[in-house]
């Protein structure tokens, strides 16, 4: 069955679309059969793999709402062995239709169930926030991948992020853990050190021994419809992705 690992934290800009596009490729080109479900209204993983938001005609929305087969929402990729389950500003529409619906925190887990045994690994990339469809994440997953930017503010509402994580395995999904840290954006200042070595001695073995560094082949990547590993193989950021995808392989 495939394990499921969530990418979230409630702040912007802070590495986990990129992480979630690039990680599944580099798992991808491991070999590892991979599904990655854009959970985000923005649709930027979507837009990562060069896939035309506005010309869809079915979405993550389709699957949470209608009851359309995640199956039937699915799209090839240029990699081989990664699947996309793409989403659009469509999904904004999600919480407020499902207000009524119950176990609206379980549409995501329940739709991933029917698919789960056709992966290995399944990325969610979540939107900026702890609302309805991060919560769907969390309870889906089993395990939370969070990205903190290596700049001062790194840890702010990083408390608030693990209670929820918490409430979520009390509550709702008793097998959910943090899978990890990742440390991103690194720009191997002063500040950057820094602030690595108090995430690092505030989580210890849950950061990643792997930091993705401040890298502009993974900005531009994006615009081209291509995972890092595609667009610049021997760039920086495409040779941490992959040390992430084997970090994350050997933790189990
Ligand atoms: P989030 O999904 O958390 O909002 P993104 O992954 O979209 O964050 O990253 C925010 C912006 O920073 C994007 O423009 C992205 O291309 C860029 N970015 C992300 N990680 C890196 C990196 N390691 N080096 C350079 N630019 C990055
Ligand atoms: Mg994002």
């Amino acid at each position: 069955m495939g394990r499921i690992i969530v990418i979230a934290n409630q702040k912007g800009g802070v590495g986990k679309t990129t992480t979630a596009v690039n990680l599944a490729a580099c798992m991808a080109a491991a070999g590892k059969r991979t599904l990655l479900v854009d959970l985000d209204p923005q649709g930027n993983a979507t837009s990562g793999y060069g896939v035309d938001k506005k010309a869809l005609e079915r979405t993550v929305y389709d699957a949470l709402v209608d009851d359309v087969p995640l199956r039937d929402v699915m799209l090839p990729t240029l990699m081989d062995g990664l699947r996309l389950a793409p989403s659009n500003k469509e999904l904004v529409g999600a919480e407020v239709e499902l207000v009524n619906a119950t176990e609206r925190e379980y549409r995501l887990r329940n739709k991933l169930a029917a698919v789960r045994d056709d992966f290995e690994y399944i990325f969610i990339d979540c939107p900026p926030s702890l609302g309805f469809l991060t919560l769907n994440g969390l309870v889906a997953a089993a395990g939370v991948l969070v990205t903190l930017q290596c700049e001062y503010y790194a840890l702010e509402g990083l408390s608030e992020l693990l209670q929820t994580i918490v409430l979520v395995r009390d509550n709702l999904n008793a097998s959910l853990r943090l899978e990890g840290v990742l440390l991103t954006m690194n720009q191997h200042t002063n500040l950057s050190k820094q602030v690595i070595e108090d995430v690092r001695g505030y989580l210890g073995a849950k950061v990643f021994e792997t930091v993705i560094p401040r890298n502009v082949t993974l900005g531009e990547a994006p615009s081209f419809g291509q995972p890092v590993i595609v667009y610049d193989l021997k760039s920086a950021g495409a040779q941490a992705y992959l040390a992430l995808a084997r970090e994350v392989i050997s933790r189990g």
